[in-house]
């Protein structure tokens, strides 16, 4: 590999939404063992500090493992000849079959600017919105209830927050190993720690008031909270009247939810719901802080609703040190919601209006835009299942690992007509269905822009040059869009320009009704775009040097500029346990592991925490079914089977077992805790169920 020369590059690490800043430094000799990566002291989410993932980054670099040229029908070949297959399958499809039958499924990995071109691609040209991205997974039910909530997909609150709140309450959230940099940071300044989880998690173990509620019982613990604050005098009556809408449904849907009937639905010692309901109502610098345990919940929307209600009830929103805080999963998840990633957006943050579309073929001058949204992930997996989605392209993830019933998505995939794979690595679950493989630069070669969980927008610097054939995916889909026809609209030389028309879209007859607007930076210049330093959206006329903290004018982005209550009724899971399946799986991150474990698998040291899949099972269940700790075991649901080693831990609530994500069959037979989850979704965001699977469990 040769080395270009970026003495002293500054980025951003490519592993969760924290987006911490990473500075580079290289010994004199080439290579990749001569990097150096330590923490970026400059930038203002992490201050220098990395978890052990970011700072192994410098083991996981070098060309082992990596998807080097493309390939065809499992044979190398050039990028003509692969680009030329991949045009034809998708022309061939569109033409019989019409733009529905093809798909683009994305990645949070991708950079904004790769996230652009392939949404304008799909829903302006070829004229479909079957463009959908893992970031479903993992923070659509956040998105949506944002969207109820604000009127927009805004996240309130920054990190400077966590620092300045009195109060951090976290639900669903382990983010001492999940988000650790954030987790240090609350650590570090004087709030108060309330964890709400079903498991006594390692940031359980370290808080101030631990609540191990009964599984999905979120809902009702928040409408609980919301009629004790309204019982106890502790609303902000002059907020709720000039700044919202709503509150009446809401505290009706919630007044059933006394504090004895809400302990004994949670499952949870009145007198400890009391302290944490008090601690709530009397502390004005309040966060909550929620994660995946909401999200991946058949009714998660409504149970991120049910958290922003008691914000907006206190006024508890736009304040310093409060305020609702969805942490996203990836280091890009908000980039590719900026830019239409999902299936039910458009880009810069627009709804499927008929206003919306014409403002985007204006913009584009695009042939044909998509009218209606496009199929979310578990549908668009059906779709290829049942042969209407003839083409579909996957772009820097793992599907056939990490979508729930994940053998049916990969047998779904090898019986499908077309399926190209760019991927930085050569093999996978998901690239092992593929008919063509294309190689992707990875992190330290890519070249743009990210956007983290608080709304900064950082920049990725390439510091290595990509190793064989790979190409950055924005140039592998133009090239398909340039074969396809769309030569001028797709014709960049340089990530800059890609980014300047995002800028300038974000800014495109928006008039202050959108929320997503970077319009200031639509004429930025390549060595501006390159010293870029981070900076939190929106950056426009009213906000030059970008916007720490949202709604602080407590004007919102619906018709009535208020934000809106929305009224919630706690729902079972989507599926029960049963005489069959009588336990419940609930599933998560490992300290040291990131994804499928495509580059942290690769790190030694990163290993070392847990080489195999850990299944942790209580005690009491380990006797009933003659587990010791150690022991091989399998867990089987109605959708699949995942095997492991026993883990004995008083974490786990009696009844629930917990086993990690990071898994695949390329590792181990056996080994994908998604093949378990049935595809069952939320209505309102289409996330998938994960938290709650019934299973049965094996000893082998
Ligand atoms: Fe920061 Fe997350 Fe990377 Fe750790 S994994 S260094 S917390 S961005």
């Amino acid at each position: 590999m040769t080395v270009k020369e970026y003495p002293g590059t500054h980025t951003t690490c490519p592993y969760c939404g924290v987006g911490c800043g990473i500075s580079i430094n290289r010994k004199s000799h080439p290579g990749p063992s001569a990097i150096t990566v330590r923490g970026d002291t400059q930038h203002p989410s992490n201050a220098g500090r990395l978890c052990i993932k970011g700072s192994a980054l410098g083991e996981t670099l070098g060309d082992r493992g990596r998807l080097l040229r493309p390939h065809l029908h499992g044979q190398a070949t050039d990028w003509n000849t692969a680009m030329s297959f991949v045009a034809d399958a998708f022309a061939d499809s569109i033409r019989a079959h019409g733009p529905d039958s093809v798909a683009f499924y994305l990645s949070g990995q991708l950079l904004t600017e790769d996230y652009y071109v392939a949404n304008k691609l799909m829903k302006g040209f070829i004229g479909t919105a079957n463009i959908d991205t893992n970031s479903r997974l993992c923070m659509s039910s956040a998105v949506a209830g944002y969207k109820r909530a604000f009127g927009a997909d805004a996240v309130p609150c920054c990190y400077d927050d966590l620092d300045r709140a009195d109060l951090v309450v976290l639900t669903g959230s382990n983010a001492a190993w999940t988000h650790p940099i954030l987790f240090q940071r609350m650590q570090a300044g004087n709030a108060k720690l309330v964890v709400i989880d079903p498991r006594a998690s390692a940031t359980a173990e370290l808080a101030d008031l631990y609540l191990g509620i009964r599984p999905g019982s979120d809902t009702a613990l928040f409408n609980g909270l919301l009629y004790f604050l309204a019982q106890h005098q502790h609303l902000d009556n002059h907020y709720i009247q000039h700044h919202t809408s709503g509150f009446q449904e809401a505290l009706t849907s919630a007044r059933t939810w006394s504090l004895q009937q809400t302990a004994l639905h949670c499952g949870v010692p009145a007198e400890k719901l009391l302290a944490f309901f008090r601690l709530f109502a009397e502390t004005e610098k309040t966060v909550s802080f929620y994660s995946q345990g909401i999200n991946q919940s058949g009714s998660g929307t409504d149970k991120n609703n049910a958290i922003i209600n008691c914000h907006l009830a206190t006024g508890r929103i736009g304040r310093v040190g409060a305020g609702p805080f969805s942490i996203t999963g990836q280091p890009n998840a908000m980039g590719g919601r900026e830019v239409g990633g999902l299936a039910n957006t458009l880009a810069a943050h627009m709804e499927f209006t008929r206003d919306n579309t014409n403002r985007l073929g204006r913009f584009w001058h695009a042939p044909q835009v998509a009218l209606t949204p496009g199929l979310k992930a578990v549908d668009m997996f059906r779709a290829v299942e049942s042969g209407q989605i003839k083409a579909v392209w996957i772009m820097a993830t793992n599907p056939a690992v990490s979508m729930p019933e994940a053998g049916r998505v990969a047998e779904a995939l090898r019986n499908c007509k077309f399926v190209v794979v760019s991927d930085c690595v050569a093999d996978t679950d998901t690239t092992r269905c593929a008919q063509v493989l294309l190689p992707a630069t990875s992190w330290g070669e890519k070249n743009g822009t990210v956007t983290n969980a608080e709304r900064r927008i950082s920049r990725q610097r390439p510091f290595l040059q990509p190793p064989g054939e790979a190409r950055h995916d924005w140039q592998i889909i133009c090239d398909l869009a340039q074969r396809l026809g769309y030569t001028k609209a797709f014709d960049y030389s340089h990530p800059v320009e890609i980014f300047r028309e995002h800028a300038r879209l974000s800014g495109f007859e928006n008039n202050g009704s959108r929320a997503f607007d970077i319009s200031l930076l639509e004429n930025i210049q390549r060595q501006e775009y390159d010293a870029l330093q981070p900076v939190q959206w929106p950056v426009n006329q009213d906000n030059p040097q970008g916007c720490a903290r949202l709604f602080n004018d407590a004007r919102f982005f619906t018709d009535n500029r208020r934000a809106h209550f929305v009224p919630v009724t706690p729902q079972a899971p989507l599926q029960q346990t049963c005489a069959l399946y009588p336990l419940w799986l609930n599933s998560g991150r490992m300290r040291d592991q990131w994804h499928t474990m495509t580059r942290t698998g690769r790190a030694r040291k990163l290993l070392n925490h847990s080489e195999i899949a850990e299944i942790q099972i209580n005690p009491q269940d380990a006797r009933k079914y003659n587990i010791e700790e150690g022991s091989l075991i399998a867990l089987n649901s109605a959708q699949g089977r995942m095997s492991g080693r026993a883990t004995l831990s008083e974490a786990q609530r009696p009844g629930e077992l917990f086993a990690p994500i990071h898994w695949s069959e390329t590792l181990a037979r056996d080994a994908r805790v998604s093949a378990l989850a049935a595809a069952v979704v939320d209505p309102h965001s289409g996330q998938p169920e994960f938290k709650q699977v019934p299973i049965q469990v094996e000893l082998l």
